[in-house]
């Protein structure tokens, strides 16, 4: 049956295929015996899972629209149904208490034995309530496990007709996922710039994100479509609807390859004004993209992955090695090397997570630069082989989420020890090697006296700048409506930084998600800005944008959008912008 659901575009383009519901692989759940002493902490454990599948499967009937069609309301009932039967309910507690499985254990044992007996039943729809079943404990798995799924291996010519479908994907995960070759993904939760978006954008497939039940509605191999400009998604879609959207698919291909004609142009507006392109990247290999799309070095290089999905710290040595490969891999172009950025949507794993304690507002805990500056030796090791890398070819160093002068100047202390530290071993390094902040603050954009006298670059991170300055929390879908990158607040903010920038004589990017964006270009060079840095599949796009504008032609249009207050008159000024 056919149906469309709306969520958050968070990556153009259009994706046909199949669904893949992610879900916990249940051969991979852990099994352990548990103390005898934990025995009553873990059925409390094992019964707040099922007391919260229960809220799920109730505020998901809840929150049905009205137009849903009556089988879907039935089929939670059915959910309900099984959630409560003693099979599955109580007899889990009792595995624990008698044999001390743990809760996961406990619930897929008794899964087994279920779906064994349904196994034997001759009427064929009861037989594939077993189905039913596994789903359900999936469902309460996944509420003992936390959010992150666990991901089951993939083939990858099968891959490439695979839609995700997914409660929620971490930007763990999604590092994970990148190298299956999946066609698009869609999840119930999320926002446009979570990083798990951000992710999915540098693999160019097309997504939505924000579904609410997504997960619950779609079926396992549903035919898909995947429209990401608009973030709408159709599962079985007519035969018109699929015919339509395979002549879009057709067209965008055709599209990509016009844009390639662009490749090896300069970025140069119509009045001759030379705008750097740079590449963001999150892995090593990203950088042959970067070359691919002609960007003309890395503006923005997320540290932060080489540290995930995985039970220890990466060594000085092995963070060399990736600075270096990506240094090299340049051939002389330069890149920015920003330090760990860890915390808020993005968790370190395995044991280096431990300690780690749950924060009400992770977004404004310890993350990036804080969380650095509380771990000094993880910070002076990334440090050190930052500034090793900086002896191969144009480093810079970047800090992200600045808000202190003293801040930076403990940085810039520990920069200083990390020099001696290599001085003492002997080992090069770029002595006159550039430091820069990110203005991801508003407090940081308020106070840029403190900024551009310590540092030798900034760079705006609009994606925390609009989460910080709205309090918006990026990743969150409930409030994603909220995030709006031309609120007269965060223009101001972002082209006080990028003037004040300029009267210092100190170069400003933009790397967070507005750089990639045509419908800002013009935007932005008004506000005087000449370095972009963005998804690599951003930059050709964005290019195009910026061979069209002619910058004197701009200004005034520009400086009316940053006076006006209304969000109707400021939208309609950006359109007539971008249509000059
Ligand atoms: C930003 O905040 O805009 C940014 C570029 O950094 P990240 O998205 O990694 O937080
Ligand atoms: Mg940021």
């Amino acid at each position: 049956m056919s149906f469309t659901l709306h969520g958050i575009p968070v990556s153009r383009g259009v994706a046909i295929g199949h669904s893949h519901r992610l879900n916990p692989a249940i051969a991979d759940v852990p099994r352990y015996l548990i103390p005898e002493a934990s025995i009553s902490r873990e059925v409390r454990r094992f019964r707040t899972a099922v007391a919260q599948v229960e809220r799920e499967l109730h505020q998901i009937k809840r929150d049905l629209p009205e137009k849903a069609p009556a089988e879907l309301a039935a089929f939670l009932e059915l959910h309900e149904l099984i959630l409560h039967d003693p099979l599955l309910a109580d007899a889990p507690a009792a595995l624990i208490r008698t044999h001390r499985y743990n809760a996961e254990w406990a619930i897929t044992t008794q899964m087994v034995e279920v779906i064994g007996q349904f196994e034997t039943i001759e009427d064929e729809y009861l037989r594939e309530r077993g189905g039913d079943v596994r789903q359900v404990v999936e469902r309460i798995l996944h509420a003992l496990i936390g959010s992150t799924a666990i991901l089951p291996q993939y083939d990858a010519t099968a891959a490439a007709e695979m839609i995700l479908v997914a409660h929620d994907i971490s930007p763990a995960d999604m590092l994970r996922l990148r190298d299956t070759g999946f066609a698009g993904f869609i999840t119930d939760l999320g926002g446009a710039t979570s990083h798990t978006a951000i992710v999915a954008r540098s693999l160019d497939i097309p997504a939505v994100v924000g579904l609410q039940n997504a997960h619950q509605l779609i079926a396992q191999g549903e035919t898909i479509i995947i429209d990401g400009d608009v973030g709408v998604v159709v599962v079985d879609p007519p035969p018109l609807v699929l015919e339509e959207y395979r002549h879009r698919l057709s067209e965008i291909v055709l599209e990509r390859k016009r844009l390639r004609r662009l490749r090896n142009m300069p970025a140069q507006t119509l009045d001759g004004a030379s705008i750097e392109m740079l590449g963001n990247i999150e892995l090593v290999d990203d950088v042959d993209d970067m070359v691919e799309e002609g960007g003309e070095g890395v503006g923005l290089f997320r540290t932060e992955y080489l540290f995930m999905n995985r039970a220890t710290l990466p060594s000085e040595e092995e963070q060399f090695e990736s600075y270096a490969d990506v240094v090299k891999k340049l051939k002389g172009q330069p890149v920015t090397i920003r330090t760990l950025d860890i915390g808020a949507d993005k968790t370190l794993g395995g044991s280096v997570d431990k300690d780690a304690v749950v924060a009400t507002n992770p977004a404004l805990g310890l993350r990036a630069i804080r969380f650095c500056i509380s771990e000094p030796l993880i910070f002076m090791t990334q440090l050190r082989a930052i500034l090793r890398a900086s002896a191969l070819g144009p480093v810079k160093l970047m800090i992200p989420m600045l808000a202190h002068a003293h801040e930076i100047e403990q940085s810039m202390q520990m920069i200083q020890h990390a020099k001696a530290q290599l001085d003492a071993r002997g080992q090069a390094y770029d002595s006159t090697i550039q430091i820069g902040g990110m203005i991801e603050i508003p407090a940081a954009a308020l106070s840029l006296g403190l900024f551009v006298k310590r540092l030798d670059f900034l760079s705006i991170g609009t994606n925390d700048l609009v989460q910080y300055t709205l309090a918006i929390d990026r990743a969150n879908s409930s409030v994603a409506h909220l995030f709006d990158p031309l609120h007269p607040a965060v223009l101001y903010l972002m082209a006080l930084t990028i003037q004040t920038g300029q009267k210092a004589g100190l170069p400003v990017s933009v790397c967070g998600e507005m750089a990639g964006e045509p419908k800002f270009t013009r935007l932005l060079l008004g506000m005087g800005l000449r370095q972009f840095s963005m998804h690599p599949t951003r930059l050709l796009p964005v290019k195009q944008e910026i061979l069209r504008t002619d910058r004197h032609g701009i200004e005034a249009q520009v400086r009316k959008i940053l006076r006006a207050q209304e969000p109707g008159k400021i939208r309609e000024l950006l359109e007539e912008l971008n249509r000059m």
